[in-house]
């Protein structure tokens, strides 16, 4: 039987076109160059907490219905994350609402953006929104946790990032609630074996260790050729591309397209960024720092779920909360990932270690006799991946729909950074991308 469509990229933008494919009935081969599914979705088990620990993504961002249709289908058990958010101010722990200092800052930034002045505020990037509507020294304090947010959330480069993709983000994450966060219980592997369970019994061939190398094209007819151990040469009428922004950027491009990507498309390529994010997950023994006291503050950490700090290379930690488990995450984006660019994981652990430490103001030797596994990836350096996750560019506008557009109905594209609605950058608008292409090709048929 003639392959109708072939899906280059098993993360969770292909795999959910590929179930919205074969329910059509259309014959789909997915094409993976890692050894396993799920790209930028990777849950590994401890082995001593028993208890799974993400290496990309983590959270449900908020009631999006593309990962809640499957979670309520499947009966996956779903967790909010509660607890108590701290800061750590001039060396000092304290508990502290992270948002609302931020959202002095970010309200105003929706303000100018909004229906009624949008037509009359040109684009800029984050930082000169700063300069040009809070200038000087005053709301210093406010000003540097709304940068952290930004480099935080979105993994963006203040100085480079779109202020009108910021607030469209954040108006779409309004919509669905999504300052609130939820874990999957098993990681978000479950939800891949939500999607994988059904890919099988619809027998579509998922080729993993096949690294895409060539995509030739023509109307209606696609070659690609790819080496691994299997088949190095497929063919199909069409072709769903679900790569990595960072993956379709590089230099000397790692996949060929003969003929080449249309200029608009290598244009809109220029005007989105891949985020850069290293995050480091420690399992302890036990919660030590449930009893801490903060230097000035009466009350303990013991329902940390969120520590945010200035810290040059882990500004913010977060807890399993409410699940009491002995585990902590660090993460540094944007400028504090790319200070740790290039270091070995041993380098980054120990300085993962050394900034808890100190924000908890815990002996180092006491916190590393905890920790019982460490778990770290650079997505950044990861050839597959090659950056975290995408952000738009000042004057980006319209270009995450430029890139997800199709080519002479033959060559399509989803993938995170395709995703129109406000939501790239996250699991739930890789799945929406997905099948919206999905959608584009079944309307040929
Ligand atoms: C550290 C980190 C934390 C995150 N946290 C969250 C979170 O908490 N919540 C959230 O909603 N989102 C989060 N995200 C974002 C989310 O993981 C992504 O938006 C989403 O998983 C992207 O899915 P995708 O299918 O578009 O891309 P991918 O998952 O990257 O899939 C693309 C696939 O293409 C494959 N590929 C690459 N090159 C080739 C080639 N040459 N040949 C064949 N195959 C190839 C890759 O191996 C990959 O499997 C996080 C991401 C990271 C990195």
């Amino acid at each position: 039987m003639p392959t109708d469509v072939l899906i280059v990229g098993a993360g969770v933008a292909g795999l959910s076109a590929a179930l919205e494919l074969s329910r059509a009935g259309l014959h789909i081969e997915i094409l993976e160059a890692r050894d396993r599914i799920g790209g930028r979705i990777f849950t590994k088990q401890d082995p001593t907490l028993n208890h799974p620990v993400e290496l990309g993504a983590e959270f449900i961002h908020g009631l999006p219905p593309e990962i809640w249709g499957p979670v309520q289908q499947h009966k996956l058990k779903v967790t909010e994350v509660e607890g108590d958010m701290w800061c750590s101010i001039d060396d000092r722990l304290q508990k502290c609402d992270f948002f609302a200092q931020a959202d002095k800052i970010l309200e105003a930034m929706d303000n100018d953006y909004d229906d009624a002045n949008r037509g009359r505020s040109r684009d800029e990037s984050f930082l000169d929104f700063l300069a040009r509507r809070f200038p000087g020294k005053d709301h210093e304090e406010a000003k540097q946790w709304a940068t952290g947010y930004v480099s935080g959330f979105n993994a963006a480069d203040p100085g480079l990032v779109s202020v009108r993709w910021l607030v469209d983000s954040r108006r779409a994450d309004e919509q669905i609630e999504g300052d609130r966060a939820f874990h999957i219980a098993g990681g978000y592997q479950k939800l891949l074996d939500v999607f994988l369970k059904e890919l099988k019994e619809r027998r579509v061939p998922i080729h993993v260790n096949t690294l895409v190398n060539a995509i030739k094209w023509n109307f209606g007819s696609v070659e690609i050729a790819a080496t691994g151990s299997h088949a190095t040469s497929f063919s199909a009428s069409r072709a769903l591309i679900t790569l990595p922004l960072g993956v379709l950027q590089a230099q000397p491009q790692p996949v060929g397209f003969e003929p080449h990507l249309p200029a608009e498309k290598k244009a809109a390529l220029k005007k989105l960024a891949m985020g850069k994010v290293v995050r480091v997950t420690l399992c302890f023994r036990e919660r030590f720092w449930q009893d801490l006291r903060g230097r000035c503050d009466s009350a303990t950490p013991r329902n940390l779920s969120f520590l945010f700090s200035r810290d040059n290379f882990f500004p913010t930690w977060w807890t399993q909360m409410p699940e009491p488990v002995p585990i902590i995450t660090g993460w540094a984006p944007a400028k504090s990932a790319e200070g740790l660019a290039g270091m070995t994981k041993d380098a980054i652990t120990d300085k993962a270690i050394q900034s808890l430490s100190q924000l908890l103001h815990v002996d180092k030797s006491r916190v590393l006799a905890q920790v019982v596994a460490s778990y770290s990836h650079d997505w950044d350096s990861d050839p597959f991946s090659r950056g975290a996750y995408s952000y738009v560019k000042v004057g980006g506008e319209g270009c995450q729909q430029v890139l997800g557009s199709p080519i002479a109905n033959t060559l399509f594209f989803a993938g995170e950074a395709t995703d129109t609605s406000g939501h790239n950058g996250t699991v739930h608008g890789a799945i929406a991308s997905g099948k919206r292409a999905a959608q584009d090709i079944l309307k040929l048929q």
